[in-house]
């Protein structure tokens, strides 16, 4: 199992929960249904950076039945079983290994009479707690093991939160510590509550752990595992600098005071995007690629789009205004709605493609692409489509992303690298990446597209008609700002270099003590 290390570079292990492209989208009866979320993105975006800046970077993954295997070079089981700890006994675990987009990748198959990962889904089972408790323990156990001197553990979310207390409290004391525990937190919606009483299944210490300063929930007496991963890990990230804020309040969804508490660990790291997946220039699913010195390319991206869509084209300069989401509470569901009927006042064309894990929303929607289904300058297309979202970044002048909170978002970094101007509410990662076109207060460089504060139709109304009027008015100044959002850098390469250098201090810290 042992690896090839770097002299100079750190060995980091990634324990998560989903990665790209192999564990992201989830197949149900052979159709593609809905992606898992960013995570699966960061893992693959975020590792591949840091490979490339001489980095050892190993992935451990579940190994699902409902992955994407096509994606994984060299599949193969290894010739070990290594046995883990669950509720009293000890199991054995199959390892797999592969490679994902040039990065090693470890999968853990449970031989457990539940099949925690043979669900035909990755989440949303009602044991999750313990699927998850369970990898997190197995996880840590190959990478002691195999005896593997990893100078980073990096968990994220709570499925793999269980990782930083497990390891202090249980791994550390088998001499198994060399290793400094970083725990990125993608959204604190999700934080993996559960009685008490569980926590002891992966071998943890309940009596130990349920206090208000350790894993206890901060308003109710159940535990609370990404509280957990914040008393315990070195090194605390979330995925922009602004919701690190956010999160210090309303936004940390209870956990305000834990952050707050350990506030010097803890900050924003805005994500990147794969610029290799989303590049005009070579993207296979455009009908022309195109880049920032060719426009012309993106007229006949948008001339395409127009005709498989069947909307008006009578009109090449009619704004085309895009729309690429999960239609749920947080993407501000009411102002994507308000957003499409404000287009359809405003003279331009509307694309929407979006789908609802949530039946009522889903409805809703499917109400809303009826009523104009004979209208030729509105579409609202209810699936996940991976193809066709290439081609609506590509087609698209403006994009809308109205979240009411936003950890980071990519769709508006996505769209600004395809020349399709962003119109987002401040929030998030949104207020990190998206600068007022109008707002004197920053420089003109920085400007980039057009945002709203206030989560209401007014605040979003009037960035549209500020857009628009640019769009027509001013095409001259148009075009050079799509021509300066498709030139920003939002690769992985800013992102991992500060997660780098953070790494790197909490080394050379724990060097210090040793
Ligand atoms: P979240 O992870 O909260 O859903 P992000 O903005 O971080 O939101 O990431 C969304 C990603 O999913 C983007 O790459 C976007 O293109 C893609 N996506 C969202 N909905 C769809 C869809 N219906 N079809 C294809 N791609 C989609």
């Amino acid at each position: 199992m042992a690896l090839p290390g770097t002299s100079s570079g750190l060995h980091i292990a990634h324990i998560a929960a989903e990665m790209a492209p192999v564990a992201k989208v989830m197949m149900i009866q052979g159709l593609i249904q809905t992606e898992v979320g960013g995570l699966a993105d960061v893992i693959s975006g975020l590792g591949k950076a840091l490979q490339k800046k001489g980095h050892l970077v190993e992935i451990i993954l579940p190994k699902y039945d409902c992955m994407q295997v096509d994606q994984v070079s060299n599949l193969r089981v290894l010739d070990v079983l290594v046995q883990s700890y669950f509720e009293g006994n000890m199991f054995n675990n199959k390892i797999w290994t592969g490679t994902v987009e040039g990065l090693p990748v470890y999968f853990i198959e449970p031989q457990h009479p539940a099949m925690f990962f043979s669900r035909a889904q990755y989440y949303g089972e009602h044991d999750d707690f313990k699927r998850f408790s369970y990898f997190s323990r197995a996880a840590l156990e190959l990478l002691y093991q195999s005896g593997k001197k990893v100078d980073i553990i990096h968990c994220h979310d709570w499925q793999t939160a269980f990782v930083a207390p497990l390891y202090w409290d249980v791994y550390a004391n088998l001499g198994f510590n060399s290793a400094r525990i970083c725990f990125t937190c993608h959204n604190f919606e999700y934080q993996g509550t559960a009685p008490a009483r569980d926590l002891a299944w992966c071998g943890l210490d309940v009596e130990h752990l349920d206090r208000p300063d350790r894993m206890r929930d901060n308003s109710h007496g159940r535990i609370n595992a990404v509280k957990g991963a914040v008393v315990y890990s070195n090194i605390v990230t979330t995925v922009s600098p602004t919701y690190a804020l956010e999160v210090r309040s309303e936004g940390g969804r209870g956990l305000q005071d834990t952050l707050k508490v350990h506030s010097r660990k803890f900050l924003g790291i805005l994500n990147g995007i794969d610029t290799d997946t989303w590049n005009p220039s070579t993207d296979r699913y455009l009908k022309v690629q195109y880049n920032a010195k060719d426009l012309q390319g993106k007229a006949a991206n948008k001339a395409a789009l127009r005709e498989q869509l069947n909307l008006a084209s009578a009109y090449p300069s009619q704004p085309l205004v895009g729309c690429i989401t999960r239609l749920v509470a947080q993407k501000g569901v009411h102002l994507i709605r308000h957003a499409i009927y404000k287009t359809a006042e405003l003279g331009g064309q509307f694309v929407l493609l979006g789908s609802s894990p949530v039946p009522e929303i889903q409805r809703e929607f499917e109400g809303i692409a009826d009523h104009f289904q004979n209208n030729n300058n509105i579409r609202l297309i209810l699936k996940y489509d991976d193809a066709l979202s290439h081609c609506i970044y590509a087609a698209s002048d403006m994009f809308i992303v109205p979240s009411i909170f936003e950890p980071c978002g990519l769709t508006q970094m996505i769209a600004m690298r395809y020349g399709s101007v962003p119109i987002v509410r401040k929030t998030g990662g949104l207020n990190d990446s998206v600068f007022d076109f109008d707002d004197e207060t920053i420089p003109m460089e920085v400007r980039n597209g057009f945002t709203f504060v206030k989560a209401d139709e007014q605040g979003l109304s009037s960035a549209m008609e500020r857009a628009f009027n640019c769009y027509t008015r001013k095409p001259e100044v148009w075009k050079q700002l799509v021509q300066k959002d498709m030139t920003i850098d939002f690769s992985w390469d800013t992102s991992a270099s500060q997660y780098e250098d953070i790494y790197q201090k909490a080394v050379a810290r724990a060097r210090a003590v040793a």
